[in-house]
């Protein structure tokens, strides 16, 4: 093997440890985001059925609420968007 080539070899050996490190740290990701998910996910539920809350469809509120309606989940800006709806009915 001339200098050359094994020049050549070492920057291919050094490519194929960068390739593997990407690849390790998209997966350490992905599986970080999965986590999240589900932690969410699984945060989602009602207190008092624990059962998972599903999107409120009917008022279009963009919250969450218990399928048996025992109770909702709002981020806090939509609650401040309806709050202010309710204290200036109208300006809307
Ligand atoms: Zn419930």
């Amino acid at each position: 093997m001339s200098n050359d080539e094994r020049d050549r070899f070492g920057q291919k050996l050094q490519d194929v440890e960068a390739a593997r490190e990407n690849e390790w740290a998209r997966k350490r990701d992905q599986e970080l985001l999965e986590k999240m998910r589900a932690q969410k996910s699984a945060e989602a539920t009602c207190p008092e059925c624990e059962q998972k809350l599903v999107p409120d469809s009917e008022h279009g509120t963009g919250g969450l609420v218990c399928p048996k309606r025992h109770g909702a989940w709002f981020t806090w800006d939509k609650i401040v968007k309806m709050l202010d709806r309710l204290a200036h009915p109208e300006s809307k």
